[in-house]
Parts: structure tokens; C-alpha cells; sequence
């Protein structure tokens, strides 16, 4: 090859790769639809036995997590979720020392029908996720020990005390194991703003079933 050959080729593998990785990055983004898809009250939704599917629900504000916030990604969740989660972890940080990193957060139906697929035991059946909502986040604390469980943690405990301070409720737990039929799962939380996720903590209460509750007594026009 002679220079000018040379310098062309070299020229080139720069654009491409420069075109790679801009389109690498074009991709990392939140779906953006007009409007929710599916007429779901995303914070407010309970799901039932019998009907209760999300089928294709997409929520509307969508925004990409912070890479400082996650374990691995890139992840999505509802504006309103996403800094009620940020807040909540700055005070955490701030009593304990320790801070929280996303593991899964929005999750598409597409997705969640491949993991009920490849992990039916572990994974809700697709439309039957609260993740697809938008609001629910799994995590783990950031600088995490080998084989350390997150219930084990500080970082447990204090959103176990304070998580409600800023909407956040455990959808599962030991408790109600037999009546959600779904495993005790620490890393789990959903947002459903203060004051639902107050009243849950306080009263103790099956999140899921309280909210189909509050729905049904809403249908009847009676206050909830
Ligand atoms: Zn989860």
C-alpha cells in the first residue's frame, strides 16, 4: 500500500468506528410515546386473578436512569418514580453511608414475555409485571460484598423504616407470601407515592390487595 492508500484506510476505520459508536449510543434512549399506551392508572394499578393484564401498556415520561445509579443497564423508569428514587437515596446515603444501584426497572412486555419464557419461575407472566408500569425498581447497594443479600444489608433496614417517606412499598413480603403467592422479595420496590405507601406501612397491609380494594370501592363511588 502506498501513504495515500494508507492514510485512506486509516480515515475510514475512523469513521466507522466513529459511526458505531454514535449509533451505539442513539439507541440507548426511553421509549417516548405521545400519550401512555393502554388506559392504566400506572401508580394505582392492582392486578387480579382473573383480569387485571397489562397487555401493552407503555407508560408516557419515561427517562433514562443516571449510570451512577445502576448496576447494569441502560434502564428506564416514570419521571415522577425516578426522582422520588434519587431523593430517597441521597437521604440514604446520607444516614448510612450506603447507596442503592438499579438492577431492573421498566420493563416492556416484549421483555417480560422472554423472561417468563427462559425464568418461569422466577418472572410474572407478561402483562402481569409491575415493572411494566414504570414505577418498580430492583436494587442492591452499590459497593456490595460477595455473596451479601440485600436484606442484610444497612441499606434494608433504613428503607424498611423510611421507604414510605418517599413512596416507596416492598410489593412482596414474607407476610403475605401465601396470599400474593409470590416469594418474600426484598430487592423489589414499587412507587406509589407517600401517601398509599405510608398507609401500607403503617397498617401493615397486602399492597396488591389494597389497591384492588381501593379500586373496587372507587368503582362504587364510595371513598377509599
Ligand atoms: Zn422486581
Amino acid at each position: 500500500m502506498n501513504k495515500i492508500k494508507i492514510k485512506t484506510y486509516f480515515i475510514f476505520i475512523l469513521l466507522a468506528s466513529f459511526l458505531i459508536s454514535s449509533s451505539a449510543l442513539a439507541t440507548v434512549s426511553c421509549p417516548k410515546p405521545a400519550k401512555s399506551q393502554g388506559n392504566v392508572n400506572h401508580i394505582f394499578f392492582s392486578f387480579s386473578k382473573k383480569e387485571s393484564n397489562l397487555k401493552t401498556y407503555l407508560p408516557q415520561n419515561l427517562v433514562l436512569i443516571d449510570k451512577e445509579y445502576l448496576k447494569n443497564g441502560p434502564r428506564c423508569l416514570t419521571k415522577q418514580s425516578y426522582t422520588a428514587f434519587v431523593s430517597m437515596n441521597n437521604a440514604l446515603k446520607e444516614d448510612t453511608g450506603q447507596s442503592l444501584v438499579v438492577a431492573s426497572a421498566w420493563r416492556s412486555l416484549r421483555t417480560q414475555q422472554y423472561f417468563a419464557r427462559t425464568r418461569p419461575s422466577f418472572a410474572a407472566g407478561p402483562g402481569r409485571s409491575e415493572h411494566q408500569l414504570g414505577t418498580t425498581i430492583d436494587i442492591h447497594i452499590k459497593d456490595v460484598k460477595e455473596g451479601e443479600y440485600f436484606s442484610d444489608t444497612f441499606a434494608y433496614s433504613w428503607m424498611i423504616e423510611h421507604a414510605q417517606e418517599y413512596g416507596f412499598v416492598q410489593s412482596f413480603n414474607l407476610e403475605y407470601e401465601d396470599s400474593t403467592g409470590i416469594p418474600n422479595e426484598p430487592w423489589h420496590w414499587r412507587f406509589v407515592g407517600k401517601t398509599i405507601a405510608t398507609k401500607v406501612k403503617n397498617e401493615n397491609l397486602n399492597l396488591n390487595k389494597y389497591l384492588q380494594d381501593r379500586k373496587d370501592a372507587k368503582l362504587k363511588g364510595l371513598n377509599y
